[in-house]
């Protein structure tokens, strides 16, 4: 099914019954490799708002959220590799099992330079979940411990993620077909 905005199409790619399995199986895996530890899940604002809501709920056990926010420089169409932080974490991470919530991986540049600021603030682990992963256009040597989806180099919207703000309450993962595209 197609979801029309302003003569913009979305073409289904990943249902929101296939995301809410997939999310449950990531839930279990992370709180098995992590029996007993309180977990603080690190979200990047905004577009890993919804994955983090629905993972959160499927890690039994102490689970807490912090948020940051970053923006890249330069033309969006462009990875410049130049990142901002303009949020920063309420609280210390120091000695806590970190999980980076992200909600997706394309060149790795933006996760490459969170990592470098993280590790630096001494967490006892570090890790990184991601919903979705294009593999084929990474640039930076970053790789996810948790991985929702390997998907094709294509421009998805929905489940947080956004066009020009919107798409991002869509349940489902889509293809933004633009109208010039046909
Ligand atoms: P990276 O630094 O890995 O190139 O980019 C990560 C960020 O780029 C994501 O957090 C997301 O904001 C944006 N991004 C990359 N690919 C897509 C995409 O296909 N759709 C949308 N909406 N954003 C994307």
């Amino acid at each position: 099914m197609a979801t029309v905005v302003k003569k913009e199409k979305v073409k289904t790619l990943i249902t929101r019954a296939r995301i809410a399995k997939r999310i449950r199986e990531m839930g279990k895996q992370i709180r098995k490799d992590f029996p007993k530890e309180p977990i603080l899940l690190l979200g990047v604002l905004k577009g890993a708002v919804p994955f983090l809501a629905d993972l959160a709920r499927q890690i039994p056990g102490e689970v807490t959220f912090d948020f940051i926010a970053v923006s890249s420089y330069g033309k969006a169409s462009h990875s410049s590799g130049q990142v901002k932080l303009n949020k920063d974490l309420d609280s210390s991470i120091e000695g806590k099992t970190v999980l980076v919530v992200e909600d997706i991986l394309d060149t790795g540049l933006t996760l490459q330079y969170l990592l470098r600021i993280l590790q630096q603030r001494k967490p006892k682990h570090l890790r990184i979940a991601v919903l979705l992963d294009k593999v084929e256009r990474r640039i930076a040597n970053v790789h996810a411990d948790y991985v929702g989806f390997a998907i094709p180099n294509e421009f998805v919207v929905g489940f947080g993620l956004d066009f020009a703000e919107r798409y991002r309450n869509l349940p489902h993962v889509g293809v933004l077909q633009l109208p010039c595209e046909g």
